[in-house]
């Protein structure tokens, strides 16, 4: 099917071409033209499934048929978003598909300068792409009218909720015409949002499309068992050693991705950080330079991740597993975008274990176990002198070694045994290893690599090393 079947309007396929989209995805074949019909609409369905278009599509085309003058300060279209990224990424999408349609598109978010806002909402706009806290601000400061809404998108509701974005929602849809058209998105659909949705959507049309679990079998995942000190030792051997376009590391804290950054410079791996701690500045910046590829290492928090929408992100890796298991299905998500494939590897230090079985439950899917590399103690060490000798200082209490391991980590823990967990994780693994992966070059790497234990420093081919990345 193309997109000439779902009714859309020729400059919407005229953009559509320029961004090289031939075939709609299942959530736009079933979504567009319920929404062109004007109804409300329920989608089930996560990022990375083309629902910005499934929403934004239509509502152009409906806003463009009808051309009515927005008047200064109001809006058309309002779609709200739960971060900063996300909403930038939508408006990103917005102006790409309405590039053809004469339409305004505007954004506000946290971070930014309300003196900016202000300007671009002098006029009014057609579509605001908004996140709650934000807009309130807005509004209560009259910079901002919603009494001229016709189109409403709750866009990611079950993030909004989590983040505590439950009151500013419900403020701002009652300050939203009744006469309105609603859609409402949400990757999953606990009980707290089927109630939501039943109070702001009217006879609504549901397409559901995939269960969150399903996303994650376009994705090869792997899991390796490793000891929480050693985590940094085996990113460094991963990132070196897989061949990676684009790497997306993720922590559950925003002190563990500042730290893990400091720790691959230690070892001459380039990477940046994102998340709520940096500024909206340092964010965009890191977002730009991996997408345009000058850093092509991120590492996130699972919040300032949403709505990170890179094409050509050929792995995450999960340095810590997330405790809630559909954290990790939106994070390998970041793979395989539209249809790609893509390669996920998680470290699970022994109190993660727990995190890994719901995280099979959720996904009714074993994770692999590769097991880790080989003479990974002595790559670890060698690694470790490398970067006390560049950052002077090392946070891992001690040599990494077998007495480590006899003795447990740093960190309380049941004991552990890695070489052992090594053997039984080999024994249990299909074959696919750091070691045997075969894509290592001999020589090469980048500045401070110099005795990271005589291999996995080069990249074969590009011969450019992540550090000059
Ligand atoms: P979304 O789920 O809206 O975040 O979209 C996920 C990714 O798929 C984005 O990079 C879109 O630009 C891309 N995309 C959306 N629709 C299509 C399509 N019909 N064909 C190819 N790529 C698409």
């Amino acid at each position: 099917m193309s997109f000439d079947h779902l009714g859309l309007s020729e400059p919407l396929t005229r953009a559509l071409t320029a961004k090289g989209y031939t075939t709609p995805t299942p959530i736009q074949r079933d979504a567009i033209p319920t929404v062109l019909e004007g109804r409300d609409l329920l989608g089930i369905a996560q990022t990375g499934t083309g629902k910005t278009a499934a929403f934004v599509l239509p509502s152009i085309q409906r806003l463009a048929a009808d051309a009515k003058r927005v008047l200064p300060t109001h809006v058309r279209m309002l779609v709200l978003a739960p971060t900063r990224e996300l909403a930038g990424q939508i408006a990103e999408s917005a102006r790409a598909y309405g590039q053809f349609s004469r339409l305004s598109v505007a954004t506000v978010f946290g971070g930014t300068s309300i003196a900016k806002n202000r300007q671009d909402l002098q006029r009014g706009v057609d579509i605001l792409v908004a996140t709650p806290g934000r807009l309130l601000d807005l509004v209560e400061q009259r910079l901002c009218s919603l009494s001229q809404i016709e189109i409403l998108v709750l866009d990611e509701a079950d993030q909004m909720l989590d983040l505590g974005f439950i009151h500013s929602l419900k403020k701002i849809v009652r300050m939203v015409p009744r006469q309105r058209q609603t859609l409402f998105f949400s990757a999953t659909m606990p009980t707290s949002i089927r109630e939501l949705a039943s109070q702001y959507l009217t006879n609504p049309a549901t397409v559901a499309i995939k269960p969150a679990a399903t996303t994650a079998e376009r994705v090869e995942q792997h899991v390796t068992f490793v000891n929480q000190t050693e985590k940094q030792a085996l990113l460094t051997m991963v990132l070196r050693s897989e061949p990676i376009d684009r790497a997306l590391v993720f922590t559950r804290t925003k002190h563990g991705a500042d730290r893990v950054v400091k720790l691959l410079a230690g070892n001459g791996i380039a990477a940046n950080a994102i998340h709520g701690n940096k500024s909206q500045p340092q964010r965009e910046r890191a977002l730009a330079e991996f997408k345009s590829g000058k850093a092509t290492i991120l590492v996130a928090t699972d919040i300032a991740a949403r709505g990170i929408d890179v094409s050509g992100v050929s792995h995450v890796i999960n340095f810590e597993l997330p405790n809630v298991p559909e954290q990790y299905v939106h994070r390998i998500g970041r793979t395989a975008r539209a249809g790609a494939s893509g390669i996920a590897i998680s470290f699970c230090a022994d109190d993660e274990r727990p995190y890994l079985r719901d995280i099979e439950k959720l996904t009714r899917q074993k994770v692999e176990v590769r097991p880790l590399p080989d003479d990974f103690l002595n790559q670890a060490n060698a690694l470790r002198a490398v970067r006390v000798q560049a950052i002077g200082a090392d946070p891992a209490p001690r040599e990494y070694g077998r007495e480590d391991h006899q003795r447990g980590p740093a960190r309380p823990r049941a004991t552990h045994a890695p070489q052992a967990t090594h053997g039984s994780a080999q024994a249990q693994g299909n074959g696919r290893s750091y070691a045997n992966a075969g894509r290592r070059g001999g020589s090469g790497g980048g500045s401070g690599s110099g005795s990271g234990g005589g291999r996995g420093r080069g990249r074969p081919g590009g011969g450019r090393s992540m550090a000059a990345r």
